[in-house]
């Protein structure tokens, strides 16, 4: 397997990569590698010549230093599974220094204001940091097309629209939330919960599944209560925001608009560990 630390290298493998025809697909990821992570690359695998998966865990999108800190770091476990898949796969696993030349920050981005919303409002900074990290990893590994989970919707939205402003030649490719058997959206974090926390967890996604069976009928405030009361009366799960908003815009949506699309967003911190989730709404 090849793994690369350094972004001149890979930049250079890539080229003759390219200089022989070969297409190249791409999944960014954190590492902590499940099943989740595994079904992009699957998906990658299946459509390109190549696969790059980059394992890194980016500082500049962390707005809270103790999650950096205790971020799952598992790269032994990751390659392994990945080896598994095919041993064809390139890993990128960036030495932060060399990624960022000695300058670990973000450039700022304006994403025409999807990056207001939801997480941007909650975790500042965020969307600049994930800007910034993404739109390197292109300029590295020049993909063809880029894989992206639906369970980070707003974040695959952004990553749209900075292939859109900046006119980048890459396909972005969504993959729908990959979730445990018990309904619990797959994460990196969800292994640091403790028992009771993670026998919680998968209440998030019932009650998602609810709301998506209230909003056949019901109007938003209605839902947006229910959803907010529910979560409220579980003992171990504390609601940071429920919102529903439009697809596209990602802009809180207040009565129903026909031919719009709409999706449940959710964040609860189940203990110590944010779990965000999601799903789409469909009007009768
Ligand atoms: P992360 O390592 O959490 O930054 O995630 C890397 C990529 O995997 C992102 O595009 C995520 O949206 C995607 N991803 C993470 N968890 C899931 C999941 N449960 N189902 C589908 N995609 C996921």
């Amino acid at each position: 397997m090849k793994v690369f630390r350094y972004k001149k290298e890979l930049k250079n493998y890539i080229e003759s990569l390219k200089n022989q025809g070969k297409s190249i697909g791409f999944v960014p990821t954190m590492g902590a590698l499940h099943q989740g992570h595994l079904a992009l690359v699957k998906n990658s695998l299946k459509d390109n010549d190549k696969t790059v998966v980059s394992i890194f865990v980016n500082p500049t999108q962390f707005d809270n230093p103790d999650d950096l800190k205790k971020y799952p770091r598992t790269f032994k476990t990751d390659m392994s599974l990945l080896k598994e898949l095919s041993p064809e796969i390139i890993i990128f696993y960036p030495d932060a220094e060399d990624f960022y030349d000695g300058k670990i920050q973000s450039e700022h981005f304006d994403f025409d204001g999807l990056e207001n919303e939801m997480e941007g409002k909650h975790r500042p900074g965020h969307f600049d940091g994930v800007g910034t990290v993404v739109k390197k990893l292109f300029e590295v590994v020049q993909p063809d097309k880029a894989y992206f989970g639906e369970k980070d919707f707003q974040q695959l939205q952004i990553i749209k629209k900075l292939v859109e402003k900046h006119h980048l030649p890459i396909k972005i490719i969504p993959i729908p939330i990959y979730r445990e058997p018990d309904g619990l959206a797959m994460s990196s974090r969800n292994r640091r919960l403790t028992q009771h926390h993670r026998a919680a967890a998968p209440f998030i996604y019932q009650v998602l599944k609810q709301s998506a069976v209230l909003f056949e009928k019901e109007n938003i405030d209605t839902i947006k209560k229910f959803v907010e009361n529910t979560i409220d009366a579980h003992a171990y799960l504390k609601l940071e925001y429920f919102e529903i908003a439009d697809e596209q815009t990602l802009k809180p949506a207040t009565q129903k608009i026909t031919g719009n699309k709409y999706r449940g967003f959710i964040v609860v911190y189940a203990g110590e560990i944010r779990l965000i989730d999601n799903i789409e709404l469909i009007s009768k």
